[in-house]
């Protein structure tokens, strides 16, 4: 059903009817640069013109846009074909608030977030806090990177916080080779090259802490992609699940106080990044541009993908070199 807002529904039959597990809704956003809106997420398969597919999975509608947001614009910009995906719908992610009416505001959030980076996002309904890694999700997610013909999937590290994190990350894994299996989900044609699978940037330390094997410069997206993520006020400025109602007061005064705040709280934790990962930066900008970067996005490469050589990373990577 389409809506104004370009919101795309399935119907339940029609999910059934792609090959999705009976039960699935996908909400999903197709830009306004690209054809007109597909019927079903199955069909919004990105044009075989050459450019790259890129998927980045995140447990919750925000996940996805805080740890590829930067770079998922730049590779935009270029004209590649960029895909978050919230894999539950984030339905108990609020302090004051559940089920229903925050999943569509959450997903209301991100689709509008996907809009202003010029990506398709989509959000899973699958309850926040309830993902597990069986069969029929990994059959989820091997149809949805086979689906977008990913060249890179992204996503959490299998060691992180919190059980959807860590059961996003081992449900990507587990699709890592199998989407390239011809008889494992045999009704979405298997892809004939593994992807690049890659992790997104995070601070724990156990077993092992976060290797940048990829880092790259956003301060040219900077701005525009801290106006896109702000955009999620029921996570950035309201607090998400551990948030409270003095956070986001209705005072006008108070409310831009805090929209001031949470902007350079999100810029900081982009330019900790750049200090953090400036010797990746080296690697591909060079010393005297590396140490110009102020913002940046870190990627480590998982084991079980495509292990892309140095050239291989500078192609899926088009960006370096082109610091001013
Ligand atoms: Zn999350």
């Amino acid at each position: 059903m389409q809506t104004r807002n370009g919101f795309s529904i399935l119907a339940l039959a029609a999910a059934a009817a792609l090959g999705l597990a009976a039960g699935l809704l996908v909400n999903s956003f197709h830009h306004a640069s690209a054809a007109p809106a597909p019927a079903s997420a199955a069909q919004a398969q990105p044009p075989a013109d050459g450019k790259l597919r890129i998927i980045v999975f995140g447990a919750h509608p925000d996940d996805a846009e805080y740890g590829a947001g930067g770079v998922a614009m730049k590779w935009a910009r270029l004209g590649h074909h960029v895909k978050l995906v919230s894999t539950t719908n984030g339905d108990i992610g609020h302090w004051g608030m559940a089920g229903g009416p925050l999943a569509q505001r959450r997903t209301k959030e991100v689709l509008e977030v996907g809009r202003r980076l010029g990506v398709t996002t989509e959000v899973l309904d699958i309850h926040d806090g309830e993902i597990m890694p069986t069969l029929e999700n990994r059959r989820i997610i091997t149809r949805l990177i086979r689906q977008w013909n990913a060249d890179v999937v992204v996503t959490h590290r299998p060691n992180d916080y919190h059980p959807d994190h860590r059961y996003t990350s081992i449900l990507v894994q587990d699709s890592a080779y199998m989407v390239t299996v011809p008889f494992f989900c045999p009704d979405v044609p298997h892809l004939r090259r593994n992807p690049v699978f890659l992790y997104t940037s995070d601070r724990f330390q156990r077993p092992t802490p976060f290797r940048a094997d990829i880092a790259v410069a956003i301060d040219d997206v900077i701005e525009p992609t801290l106006d896109a993520l702000l955009v999620m006020e029921s996570q950035i400025h309201e607090g998400g699940a551990n948030g409270n109602p003095n956070l986001y007061p209705s005072d006008p005064a108070a409310r831009a106080k805090r929209q001031k705040q949470v902007r350079e709280n999100l810029a900081n934790r982009y330019a900790r990044a750049a200090d953090q990962y400036r010797a990746t930066l080296a690697k591909f900008y060079g010393e005297e541009q590396a140490k110009k970067i102020r913002y940046a996005q870190a990627f480590e490469i998982c084991e079980y993908g495509s292990q892309p050589s140095q050239e291989e990373i500078r192609r899926l990577f088009p960006f370096f070199g082109d610091q001013k």
